[in-house]
């Protein structure tokens, strides 16, 4: 059976009175931690300070980007090494905000998962379709080239491994959430692309992401392929973020 994951990204906020607040909360908030894996990821400069206040928690911290490059004359980047060093589990690629705004094409992504997978890290590859897209039928062969991107980086078995995060764009900060049967058929789609390629189909996690709040989390969580959520703006609020953990 698949342990269920729920990701907070915190994107561009934070500082660290936020840090100590929001980690000390989430921590000692969270029910059935023994059932439902939970990870934070902050934003980098703030890595090692979650770190220390996660000491002795079953709170994984993950980062929210990491370079393609292992080390070098690559200014401003940061290795995944390096987020191993600090206490990282997890690093979110291919994030349709990278995507669409720092231009990370999906070469650039499927570099990048390889590269946080060799470190020892667990990449969470987001995936994941804009509206122009869904309303032309485009959904699955968006999806399906931004895994085959992946899988010819780091193979199926490789990709199966990871942890893939199914956020459809037009669903992120909207407040306009998939249904669960929309996000089920898109789940499901992804694993059965998987199973053509690799025996690990049925381990793989893979979270919805997009407007998940405390009041649609759970029938979201209910769906057979659904295995967690990755949670933007509602993990910035303990309260609602616990919610979240909680229904799953
Ligand atoms: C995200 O950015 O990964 C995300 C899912 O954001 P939100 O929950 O705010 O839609």
């Amino acid at each position: 059976m698949r342990r269920r994951l729920v990701a907070g990204n915190w994107k561009l906020h934070g500082s660290k009175t936020m840090v100590n607040s929001l980690v000390s909360d989430v921590i000692n908030g969270l029910e059935n931690e023994a059932r439902t894996e939970v990870a934070i990821c902050p934003p980098f400069v703030y890595l090692q300070q979650a770190d220390s206040l996660l000491t002795g928690s079953a709170v994984r911290l993950g980062a929210q980007n990491v370079s393609a490059e292992i080390e070098g004359a690559y200014t401003g980047e940061v290795s995944a090494a390096m987020l191993l060093d600090v206490g990282c589990t997890y690093a979110i690629v291919g994030h349709s905000e990278r995507r669409a705004l720092y231009a990370e094409d999906d070469d650039m992504v499927g570099r990048k998962f390889h590269v946080a997978q060799q470190a020892g890290l667990t990449p969470i590859l987001c995936v994941g379709e804009t509206l122009e897209e869904r309303n032309s039928g485009a959904t699955e062969a968006v999806v399906a080239s931004q895994l085959k991107a992946v899988i010819a980086a780091a193979g199926a078995d490789g990709l199966a491994k990871g942890v893939i995060a199914y956020e459809p764009i037009w669903a992120i900060g909207t407040g306009k959430t998939a249904t669960p049967q929309q996000a089920q058929e898109v789940h499901e789609f992804i694993r059965e692309l998987i199973r053509q390629h690799s025996s690990l189909a049925d381990q793989c996690r893979i979270l919805y992401g997009g407007s998940v709040k405390p009041d649609n989390a759970a029938e979201l969580f209910a769906m057979p392929d659904i295995d967690g959520g990755l949670i933007g703006g509602a993990s910035l609020k303990a309260g609602d973020f616990l919610v979240i953990c909680n229904a799953a």
